[in-house]
Parts: C-alpha cells; structure tokens; sequence
C-alpha cells in the first residue's frame, strides 16, 4: 500500500469541530482527532494467526484514545451507529469502559491448532471470548480492550419441537431436552473482526483494491482504509454470527463424536415471522430436531446463524423481489426464480460464503457428520476450508410450505443438493406461488 499522503509518523491532525454540541448534557471535545493517520505511539502491534493469544495482541477498537487503536472502525458490528446516537443524545458518556466483573464464557472454547493458522480464520478474533484473562494486564494498564465474543447457556423452546415431541418424533431426556420442550444449549455471538490481506486472499482480489472499494461502497465512512496501511484489521459495520451448541461444545472439535450441523443465513420473514415464500424456518427448526436427536445418541449439533438477511441483499431489496417475481407474466415460476433477483440486485445472492466456515475452524471443526443444507455454496465452503462433511440431510418434503415450492424446484435445478429427482425446463414454467392478494 502506498497510499499514504503523509509520513506514518506524522502526528494525527486535530480538526478545529465547527458543529455545536448535539444536546447540552453532552460533553463535547472541542476537537475532532483523525484517526486517518497514525499517532505514532500507544498502538500495541496485532500478529494475525499467531499461536497465543500474548503473541497475537490485542484488538483495540477504542474511541477513547485514538492513539491506542491497532485497527480500522469500532467495535459491536453495526450497532456502533447506536452507541454514536446514544453518545449524541447524552444517554450515554463517551468515556464509559465495560466492567467485565462475571462477564467470562460459561463454556471454554480452544484454543485449537486453527486459531495459530492466519489462513483458516480471517473474519473473527479467535480471542475474542477470553480477553479479560488473556490481556489483563494491558486492560490493567488502562487499554480499553473489549470481547467480540460471548459465550453463555440458555433454554430454547419453538413450537415445532414440541410438536415433534407429541408427535413422538423426539422423546424428553430432562439433559438435552426438557420434557416441557425446551432444548439446553450453549449459545456464542460473535462480532465480525477481520483481517483485510486474508479477507481479500479469500474474494481473490488484491489488498488495495478490497480497502478501496470498502472505502467508496460505504460513501468514504472509514478513510484509514484507504490512508492507513498499517492497520491490517477492519471492524465492520456489520452483523456478525450466533451459533447454538446442543451437547457438549467440547466435543465439536472431536471428529470422532458425531456432529450434526446446519449453518443458516437470516431471513427474518420466515424465521420469525413464519412466511411461507420460503424454506429457512422450516429448514432451521428442522435442523434443530435434528441437533437434539443427534445430541441424544450421544453426538453433538450446531446451528450458525449468520446476520445475512435475504441474502445479504436486505429486506427492502428482498421485498421487491418478491413482487416482481408475482406480478411477472406467467406467475410465479422457477424458472425465473433467480432472475428476478438478479434484475433488482444485479446478482442473484450476495452471501458469498467464503467466510463461513471461519467460526467452524474457530470451534475446532474437522468433520461434520450430518450436514442439514441443501446448499451446493455452503457445501463447496466448508469442504473447500478442509473440512471434511459426511453426509447431507436434506429438509423433508412435508415441510416445506407450498408457496416455497418456487424456490425449491428452482434450488434443485441450479445444483442444490436432492436425493429425489431434479425438475426439468417444462416442470420449472409452471406457476407454483400465490399471486398478489390471493
Ligand atoms: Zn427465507
């Protein structure tokens, strides 16, 4: 990178702030420091893919003293915009640091061979849970070090699981399921840390070119991306993973215990709000069943859910779609599935799940015994990462919502993965969705 208009050692200029304070509770610095170029001094250094977590360092998104940042953009993905509003409305003081008393994992994860391979996990800080014990003494020292992963226990409960259980499909063991039908997990949110030359290496461009377009497709928000080359690791606005452990999560790094898995990418319109367009809450809470059986036989299941809403196109885009492809001519057919979203998005999914399989590294994964996906994309990311996938579970057949029937026939015909048979050109023109008002 050479796109440095001043010397690295250049003191960071201060800006003279010509807007009045947003409220008059609100203590506002009479100047703005750019963070655009480097300070010089107080940065303590980040050696991605190193073993330990004291060889690695700490990452330090702090807004409080620029000078002890080592990285790009701020902490808690796309909820930063929310702190600026409550800073900005004097809810809350700038200078205000996290007590992290009782705060540590309830489980422990890694560390594992993958963490130390700077190659396998680009898009997450493997010591990200366990900052409060492995950097004590910088936050001793007064560096505001914060977690981008929490580990904690909870009870999920869905009316599909306990229809599965009067149906007999899933019996109570009181461990991994309660005989109220609330399943035990370990649940782990992770916020998105990533490490721009492995993020590029993973979209085959270059460096310079990832850290330009960031910078211009987010209208100019992070300038270090383009003035700050030695700053090699980016806190995206973005939504990051949680990912729901039924059994035990030590036993997820051990190939020899079975793993049932599923990695789901949001749709809040059918997993939380139960429309029938398409398969993600039956394939979630199908994916569950089959997580809790596998637990019981003495196993171990994973849910990921990543924050890719309709397929990391947003649900406005997603919304148009969907009305595109009813009021077209002819209906709602598999066949032009795809295009519609392609004519509205200019591509037809913009998930990429080249950064997918990172927290499965991070959780120490080798093997997935029992794969619940039909997507031909998730399968060719996580094999492509090494790790190896026994068998695929497809969704049954009852479950799936009629008018999630286009989707489906037009799934199966683009490669996903069926055991049954794949619909041909004739069988994908015939409309299967709901109009409009119907
Ligand atoms: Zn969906």
């Amino acid at each position: 990178m050479s796109a440095d208009a001043l010397s690295a050692d250049s003191p960071s200029p201060e800006v003279p702030v010509a807007v009045a304070p947003a409220s008059p509770n609100t203590p506002h610095p009479r100047h703005i420091r750019l963070t655009s170029h480097s300070g010089g001094f107080g940065a303590l250094p980040i050696v991605w893919g190193a073993a330990t977590a004291r060889e690695r360092g700490p990452v330090v998104g702090t807004t409080l003293n620029v000078s002890n940042r080592n990285v790009i953009g701020t902490h808690s993905g796309s909820y930063s915009v929310y702190r600026a509003l409550a800073v900005a409305a004097g809810a809350l003081k700038r200078e205000h640091r996290a007590d992290l008393t009782n705060t540590a994992p309830t489980d422990i994860i890694g560390p594992y061979p993958q963490w130390a391979d700077p190659e396998k996990i680009v898009s997450m800080d493997p010591w990200g849970a366990v900052i409060a014990d492995a950097y004590a003494t910088e936050l001793e020292a007064g560096y505001d070090i914060r977690p981008t992963i929490a580990v904690t226990q909870a009870h999920v409960i869905l009316p599909e699981v306990i229809d599965a259980l009067q149906k007999g499909r899933l019996q109570p063991d009181g461990r991994f399921l309660t005989a109220g039908g609330a399943a035990v997990v370990t649940k782990v949110a992770v916020e998105p840390v990533w490490y721009l030359p492995g993020v590029a290496k993973r979209f085959g461009c270059t460096e310079a070119v990832l850290r330009r377009v960031l910078f211009e497709e987010t209208g100019g928000m992070y300038p270090e991306l383009v003035t700050r080359s030695d700053l090699e690791v980016f806190l995206p606005p973005i939504g990051g993973q949680t990912v729901y452990i039924f059994g035990n999560p030590r036993d997820l790094a051990d190939p020899s215990v079975t793993l049932t898995a599923r990695v789901h990418d949001e749709c809040n319109g059918s997993d939380v709000f139960g429309s029938d367009i398409c398969t993600c809450r039956p394939y979630l809470t199908h994916a569950i069943e089959e997580c809790i059986q596998g637990a019981q036989r003495g196993g171990v299941g994973l849910v990921s859910y990543s924050r890719k809403e309709g397929r990391a196109l947003g649900e406005v885009t997603k919304f148009l779609v969907y009305n595109a492809r009813k009021r077209q001519v002819g209906g709602d057919t598999a066949d032009q599935y795809f295009a519609r979203t392609e004519c509205v998005a200019g591509v037809q999914d913009m998930r990429f799940q080249e950064l997918m399989p990172d927290v499965l590294h991070w959780l120490g994964i080798t093997r997935i015994h029992r794969l619940v996906s039909m997507s031909n994309m998730k399968y060719d990311a996580i094999t492509g990462s090494g790790i190896e996938v026994g068998e695929r579970i497809n969704i049954p057949d009852e479950l799936i919502p009629a008018d999630a029937r286009v989707e489906m026939d037009a799934k199966m015909a683009a490669g996903y993965f069926t055991p049954g048979a794949v619909p041909d050109a004739e069988e994908l023109k015939i409309a299967k969705g709901r109009g409009l008002g119907s």
